[in-house]
């Protein structure tokens, strides 16, 4: 009995002991399979032939069972790739066997190469068979694909002249397709002259831009400088102005002087330039003010003009109106004795100067004293307003006839000699002395007296004024109303 119990608990023992160990192979099994798995995802990309291997490894590990036999024959092509590989490599071919992985790759999409790390190819020598070279190998033609790429987005962003532009494209190219190691050294040397070249002419260029912008802005600055010297008012914004740009201008020199890093010359230029257009932006602020101010001005003073114009018109016209006032009779309205000596002073000038025919008369009124005496001042002043409106229609508008002074009156004749002017104021005195007046209901007959004269050489206003009045007065001692001309000589 006691036998039996013990071997019943040795049979229970050593069946518990079996479970555990089979749990623990399945674990150790499960653990080897998807260690078998990622190792063959691993070792992907060496040969198509491999890879295909791999790929039904995995797919035999993914069923439950396992055909041994099978796998026999998968392990002995696998060994058989493997064999191969080794001797692609110790032929030193391993270039195609490198490439042909990399070419299996996953191509980048819009550039998004995965990037290598930022390691130089290490020179390492190029021993066959040397997995470290097989790495380094790799490295440089990632950073090669890499450089081909910086190169492409650099061709996008900077202009190169043609022949190096053309260049550069195919370099490029040779970049992104060449497999050849030392084309690829070349290559990247190659890179790094573009480079320079680029970023020389572009310097140059940026050069050449800061002297024409230096130029046009000193011409800028002549400009603000001679319309400042123009207007004294400008004057001091301009020369603030002016200083302002000259100093920047000199800023940026120095810059481009000292330095020789491009960015920092870009960052420097744009800098001066903000500076610049904010000084150009004050002056025009203080220059649109002062041109307000001015207009403003400008419009005061058109308005003081127009009010000077309007108020020069209306004295001009008070004069005009004053003088004519103060040149003409009251009584009578004809001019007076000024106006005459105005007159004749104009007439005796145009004499002297063209020598045509002058001629003076003076009209008395006959016995005038006794009109007064009989009828009255009043008849008297009637009398010789209508005697002076006889006088001025009669006569040609060209002759000039004005009051003397109380009823003697003078005329001018302006292009008539003493014979015409003769046969004119006899009419005259005729048509005159048929007037018919009428005082307190009598007729009165008004005549008159004229002695003529005419202007010879050699004489004056007065000496021809006092012929004609001498000849007034043989007229008066001949028994008046008539007319006679002077027969004397010139003085
Ligand atoms: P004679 O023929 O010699 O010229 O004689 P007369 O009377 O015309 O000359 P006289 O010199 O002796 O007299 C002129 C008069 O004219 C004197 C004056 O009272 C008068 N008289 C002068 N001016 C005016 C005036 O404006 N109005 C009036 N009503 N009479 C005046
Ligand atoms: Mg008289
Ligand atoms: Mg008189």
């Amino acid at each position: 009995m006691a036998s039996d119990q013990s071997w019943k608990e040795k049979y229970l023992q050593e069946l518990e002991s079996a479970d555990n160990r089979e749990k623990q192979w399945k674990a150790e099994r499960n653990t080897l399979e998807r260690m078998l798995v990622r190792t063959s995802l691993a070792s992907e990309g060496q040969t198509p032939e491999l890879d295909r291997l791999l790929v039904r490894i995995r797919k035999d590990l993914r069923k439950s069972r396992v055909d041994v036999d099978a796998w026999k024959e998968l392990q002995d092509q696998i060994d058989r790739q493997v064999a191969l590989l080794d001797e692609h490599q110790a032929s030193g071919d391993k270039k195609r066997s490198f490439f042909s992985r990399k070419e299996r790759e996953p191509e980048p999409k819009n550039g998004q190469e995965p990037i290598p790390k930022p390691e130089t190819a290490s020179e390492a020598d190029n021993t066959p068979g040397n997995d470290q070279d097989i790495e380094d190998n790799a490295q440089r033609l990632r950073i090669a694909r890499r450089v081909g790429q910086l190169l492409g987005q650099m061709l996008a962003q900077v202009s190169l002249e043609p022949v190096a532009e053309a260049r550069a494209r195919a370099l490029q190219q040779s970049l992104l397709a060449s497999n050849d190691w030392d084309e690829l050294r070349e290559g990247l040397n190659h890179v790094a002259e573009l480079v320079i070249a680029a970023v020389t002419r572009s310097k140059r260029e940026f050069e050449a831009f800061l002297k024409r912008l230096d130029e046009r802005l000193e011409i800028l600055r002549e400009h603000f400088s001679a319309q400042s010297s123009a207007q004294s008012g400008r004057l001091d914004a301009s020369e603030n102005l002016d200083r302002e740009i000259r100093e920047e201008i000199e800023r940026v020199g120095l810059h481009l002087e000292a330095s020789d890093n491009l960015e920092d010359l870009k960052n420097s230029v744009s800098r001066h330039l903000a500076s610049i257009g904010q000084a150009v932006g004050r002056f025009r602020t203080q220059e649109s003010e002062r041109e307000r101010v001015l207009s403003e001005q400008l419009e005061a003073m058109h308005e003081k003009v127009a009010a000077m114009e309007a108020h020069s018109e209306q004295m001009q016209e008070q004069v005009r109106k004053e003088r004519l006032r103060a040149m003409t009779d009251l009584l009578t309205e004809l001019p007076n004795r000024e106006a005459w000596q105005e007159r004749l002073a104009f007439e005796y000038n145009r004499w002297q100067r063209y020598s045509h025919p002058l001629t003076v008369g003076v009209l008395d009124i006959d016995l005038f004293k006794r009109v007064n005496d009989s009828y009255g001042h009043k008849a008297g002043d009637r009398v010789l307003q209508l005697v002076a409106r006889e006088f001025r229609e009669r006569l040609r508008t060209t002759d000039f006839v004005a009051r003397f002074g109380g009823e003697e009156f003078v005329v001018l004749f302006p292009e008539t000699g003493p014979a015409d002017a003769r046969t004119v104021v006899d009419k005259l005195r005729e048509h005159v002395s048929k007037l018919p007046f009428h005082f307190r209901g009598e007729p009165v007959t008004v005549t008159f007296s004229a002695g003529l004269a005419g202007f010879v050489p050699g004489d004056t206003e007065e000496s021809v004024f006092d012929r004609a009045d001498r000849a007034l007065y043989q007229a008066k001692g001949a028994g008046r109303d008539r007319v006679i001309t002077s027969a004397e000589e010139a003085p």
